[in-house]
């Protein structure tokens, strides 16, 4: 469950939507309503981990971001973080320069 961005405790219900759909929590510990915020949003470990599995197998980015359950906006930056950061150790097959 989300936790409260106010106390952070985690006792918090969902506590209907807003008018453009987004999911509204009610924290039970200090009573404050909040909206989750999905630019905010915090991708677990677990989750890395499953799309990491899944960016080994030839299913489009949709695909991978509809499995794990994020948008594909996260996935992409994600992917571009993660092969930014991989060191050129191996160079087996030949890269295209420029993209
Ligand atoms: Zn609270």
């Amino acid at each position: 469950m989300l936790a409260c961005p106010i106390c952070a405790s985690v006792q918090t219900v969902k506590n209907g939507r807003i008018d453009n759909g987004k999911q509204r929590f009610k924290c039970q510990d200090c009573g404050r309503q909040f909206i989750e915020q999905p630019t905010k949003k915090v991708i677990d470990q677990a989750t890395r981990e499953l799309i990491d599995r899944l960016l080994l197998e030839r299913i489009s980015l949709a695909e991978i971001a509809r499995a794990a359950q994020v948008s594909e906006q996260w996935l992409q930056t994600y992917i571009n973080e993660k092969y930014a950061n991989v060191p050129r150790q191996v160079q087996v097959t030949p890269k295209k320069k420029g993209g």
